[in-house]
C-alpha cells in the first residue's frame, strides 16, 4: 500500500493549497484506503450510502465523508448524523428530506446542487435551464436543515479536451450566477466540485475548489 501513500502525496503536493483533494474510496476495502489517511488525507468520497455506512466506523473519526453519488430520499436517514457534504442534490424533494433528517440530529448539512452539463444521458443532475429556474424560485428558509454551498458536476467522459473545457467553463459561469443572486448570503456559495482522475488538472483551471480523485490514488477499480 506504499503506492497509495505515495500517489496521494504526489497529487496533493501538485495542487494549489486551497483546493480540497477528495480521495474517492468507493469499491476499495478500508485497509486499502487507510494509507491515504496516513498520508494526511481527511476528505473521502463514496458514491453509495451503504458503502459509506460500512466504511465510516472502520476509519478514524476525523474523516470528512463526502457523498458524491445519486442519493435516494429513503436513504438520507442513514448518513444524516455524520455526512460532511452531499454533492449530489438535484431536487427540492431531496433537499426537504435532507433538511428533515439533519434537524433530527440538530445539524445543518452542507450540500451542492449537481448539474448535468455532459453529453452522456446517463449522468444525473439538473440541466442548466432547470437550474436557473430553480435558482429564481428557491426559498432557503423552507429548508432550515440544509445549507447550499455550491455546485457539482461530472464532465463528459471523452478525450475531447475542447468539450471538457466548455463544460467546466459553463460550470464556472453558473457558479458566478449563483454567487450573484440575492438568494444566498454573501460568501455562502464557495464550492465548485468538479474534476476526476482524468480531468482534475483542467478542472482547477476553471475554478474547481474540490476535486474527486479515485483511481489515480487507489489504482484502477475492477
Ligand atoms: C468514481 C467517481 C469519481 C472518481 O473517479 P476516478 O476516475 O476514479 O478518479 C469522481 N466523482 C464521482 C461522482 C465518482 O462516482
Amino acid at each position: 500500500m506504499q503506492e497509495v501513500e505515495t500517489r496521494y502525496r504526489e497529487i496533493k503536493s501538485a495542487l494549489p493549497e486551497s483546493v480540497c483533494l477528495i480521495a474517492v474510496s468507493k469499491t476499495y476495502p478500508t485497509e486499502h484506503v487507510r494509507p491515504a489517511y496516513e498520508a494526511g488525507c481527511r476528505d473521502f468520497g463514496e458514491n453509495r450510502v451503504q458503502e459509506m455506512m460500512l466504511k465510516a466506523p472502520e476509519m478514524p473519526e476525523d474523516v470528512r465523508w463526502h457523498l458524491i453519488g445519486p442519493l435516494q430520499r429513503n436513504k438520507v436517514k442513514y448518513i444524516a448524523s455524520f455526512v460532511h457534504l452531499i454533492h449530489s442534490v438535484d431536487s427540492n424533494e431531496l433537499l426537504a428530506e435532507i433538511s428533515k433528517q439533519a434537524l433530527k440530529h440538530g445539524r445543518v448539512i452542507p450540500v451542492l446542487i449537481q448539474l448535468h452539463v455532459a453529453q452522456e444521458a446517463t449522468k444525473s443532475g439538473m440541466s442548466p435551464s432547470d437550474f436557473r429556474q430553480w435558482l429564481a424560485e428557491f426559498q432557503p428558509a423552507a429548508f432550515p436543515g440544509v445549507k447550499v454551498v455550491g455546485l457539482m458536476t461530472l464532465a463528459s467522459f471523452t478525450e475531447d479536451e475542447t468539450l471538457i473545457r466548455s463544460e467546466f467553463s459553463l460550470m464556472q459561469s453558473l457558479l458566478k450566477e449563483m454567487q450573484a443572486s440575492s438568494v444566498f448570503p454573501e460568501g455562502q456559495i464557495e464550492v465548485l466540485s468538479m474534476g476526476m482522475s482524468g480531468d482534475y488538472r483542467l478542472a482547477i483551471k476553471y475554478g474547481a475548489t474540490h476535486v474527486r480523485v479515485g483511481s489515480s490514488i487507489f489504482g484502477s477499480r475492477k
